[in-house]
């Protein structure tokens, strides 16, 4: 699982760990984005909580995700959660539905707010896929997805007001997770700064480091 502020590289990286293992990438957001495009239940629940940068009720999340991680493709390799869980109620409602070991290793993105925020200015995202851009990294032809084709566009919570409220809940209501499971033993805290490649290379290394070892035995849930 990826943790870390907003705009620090959370959905790029997660995407990229879930291919290098062939694993599912389970984005709350995405699936949250997916939900409100599709006007679904779910999607009109969520959409004025992250137009405003606030968080989807607890209950509409964790039955989104229970239900996500019933899917076909979820199995023993296990998966990447990105977005998820938020809080400790998250953190805990995820243990439950993952059995006594929960996830094998929570991964902490480290950039500064300063940082973030230069990148959530600049941040765009593609309609259909959700992949993301930026604007010092655009698509190659006149902001059309490289991957699905679709248009690229500013997201609509990175208004200034949205921004600043999810980095303030970030800190009161994400950050505590930290801790929580660095008293499990179960934290990796990688430096989230430097190119895209970079970052990947810590966290695989960080991932490996954890399957290798003999204490924890390599169930894939990362
Ligand atoms: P993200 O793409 O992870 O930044 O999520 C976009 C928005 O979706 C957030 O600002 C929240 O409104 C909502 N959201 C995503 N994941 C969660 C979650 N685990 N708990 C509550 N709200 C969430």
């Amino acid at each position: 699982m990826v943790l870390g502020k907003q705009g620090a590289g959370k959905g790029t990286q997660a995407d990229r760990l879930a291919r290098h293992y062939g694993i599912p990438h389970i984005s709350t957001g995405d699936m949250f984005r997916a939900s409100v495009k599709e006007d679904t239940e779910a999607g009109r629940k969520a959409k004025s909580y992250m137009e405003h940068g606030e968080l989807v009720p607890d209950d509409v999340v964790i039955d989104v995700v229970a239900e996500r991680l019933g899917g076909h493709d979820v199995g023993e390799e296990g998966f990447v959660l990105d977005g998820f869980p938020r809080n400790v109620a998250q953190a805990e409602a995820l243990e439950e539905m993952l059995g006594e070991d929960g996830v094998d290793l929570a991964l902490e993105l480290q950039v500064p707010t300063d940082v973030v925020l230069a990148r959530l200015e600049g941040r765009r995202v593609c309609t259909g896929c959700g992949k993301n851009y930026s604007v010092e990294n655009p698509p190659s032809e006149d902001w059309t997805c490289d991957r699905c084709g679709s248009k690229v566009v500013p997201r609509h919570d990175d208004t200034e007001v949205a921004i600043k409220r999810r980095l303030s809940l970030y800190e009161k209501q994400t950050e505590p997770l930290v801790a929580w499971y660095m008293a499990k033993d179960r934290l990796a805290a990688v430096d989230g700064m430097g190119s895209p490649d970079t970052v990947t290379a810590r966290l695989l290394r960080a991932v490996e480091s954890r399957l290798a070892e003999p204490a924890k035995p390599a169930r894939g849930r990362r």
